[in-house]
């Protein structure tokens, strides 16, 4: 059986004096933030990347930093809490930045990596396809090797920001691969270029009525053979190792922290006891989630396997960002409204019909729990 393990990290008095500077920028931009995070804005990611925010913990020569992952951390938390508009730059600071750095060859890291830090360049997550979410080795998109590059067929689908971002990190599998015996196999990436003949992108609307995710069409899709990420077949082992920078980041329980100020702000001074309870308990949740967070933050620092402890984290962060509107709901029994002048009402409707996807983006509750019940040798 594995144990868990969430180590206790003490965030050490320099990443105070980050946090510090983060409050000065956010406060310098206030009318920028929203009452969730994650909005898409070039502008903002750029102004972020001239503080030197982005690839925060990658090398100097990448055009990155030489952070530690803590002040990253501090750096996202402050963001998110505030609800800035970080969307843009978000999958390839967290994600495919680091996929680069760790299996892209020279030229890639050379290419790609400056300019994700610099705010210019913008990726998508090009996995689930229809009938292919949860199960990633069902994929059906197909490679095909042809002189000088791939030729890519296909579809995805819930590719959040498709049509605002510069690139895809695209994961099909190779032609005749993949089959009874190892339904894995054949799995491979690669760097796509948005602006590529061969693709259509169509847009799927949210419960708002918002454009923030598609469904997206490769037709022969020609991707050279410098846009090769890794090696062909490597897919799912690379995949694998994005899934602890996906899962376990404060994004994961932060999405809801401006509901939470409002709950606290409408409470005032004198809460009635229910109330001030079930602040206390949200407070006390998020307390420890940020912990356990954190932890895996230090263990990605040394380079440790922390699938395990990010499906945890992952599954009781949206958990409890799904509390948060739910009791907010509960204890002041007022109905939601979008347009209502009072921020209290509108965030919670905002954060209402935001709060079914929590448990669904990023593997399902279902999947984590499974990946959890593995891991403790349930099953
Ligand atoms: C807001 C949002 C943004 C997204 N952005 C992206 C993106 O940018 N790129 C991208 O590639 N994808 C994205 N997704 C897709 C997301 O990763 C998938 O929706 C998710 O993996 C689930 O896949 P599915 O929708 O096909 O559901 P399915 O896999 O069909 O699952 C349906 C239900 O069955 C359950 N289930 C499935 N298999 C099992 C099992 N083995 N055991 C128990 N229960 C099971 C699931 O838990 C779920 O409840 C996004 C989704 C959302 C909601």
């Amino acid at each position: 059986m594995t144990a868990f393990r969430f180590d206790k990290v003490v965030l050490p008095p320099e990443v105070e004096i980050v946090r510090e500077e983060v409050r000065d920028f956010l406060a310098d931009n206030r009318t920028l933030m929203q009452p969730m995070p994650m909005g898409f804005s070039p502008e903002f990611s750029r102004a972020m990347a001239a503080q030197g925010w982005i690839a925060m913990t990658w090398p100097k020569q990448y055009g990155g930093h030489e952070r530690s992952a803590l002040e990253r951390y501090v750096v996202l938390e402050e963001m998110l809490a505030a609800g800035a508009p970080v969307g843009a730059h978000w999958v390839a600071d967290r994600q495919s930045g680091p996929n680069i750095l760790r299996f892209g060859t020279d030229f890639q890291r050379d290419w790609y990596l400056p300019r994700i830090a610099a705010g210019e360049l913008f990726f998508c997550i090009g996995m689930s396809e229809p009938n292919s979410g949860s199960d990633l080795a069902a994929t059906r998109t197909r490679a095909t090797k042809v002189q000088g590059g791939y030729l890519v067929n296909g579809s995805k689908l819930w590719t959040s920001n498709a049509h605002r971002a510069t690139h895809m990190i695209l994961f099909c599998r190779m032609a005749g691969s993949g089959d009874e015996i190892d339904r894995r196999s054949g799995g491979t990436q690669f760097l796509v270029d948005m602006k590529s003949p061969g693709i259509d992108i169509r847009p799927v609307h949210n419960l708002l009525g918002e454009h923030h995710f598609n469904e997206v069409f490769l037709t022969d899709l020609f991707v050279p053979d410098d846009g090769l990420l890794g090696q062909e077949g490597n897919g799912w082992k690379q995949v694998s190792s994005e899934l602890a920078f996906e899962r376990s980041g404060p994004e994961r329980f932060l999405c809801t922290f401006r509901l939470l100020v409002e709950l606290v702000r409408v409470a005032g001074p004198t809460p009635e006891p229910e109330v001030a309870l079930a602040i206390g308990r949200l407070t006390a949740h998020l307390s420890t989630l940020r912990r356990m967070s954190l932890s895996i933050a230090s263990m990605l620092e040394r380079d440790e396997n922390s699938n395990l402890e990010a499906a945890m984290v992952k599954d009781l962060g949206t958990t409890f960002d799904q509390q948060v509107p739910e009791t907010a709901r509960l204890l002041f029994g007022s109905e939601p409204e979008l347009h209502a002048l009072d921020a209290y009402t509108s965030t919670l409707a905002r954060t209402m019909m935001h709060a079914p996807r929590f448990s669904i983006q990023g593997g399902t509750r279902e999947i984590l729990r499974g990946i959890i019940a593995r891991g403790l040798g349930l099953r």
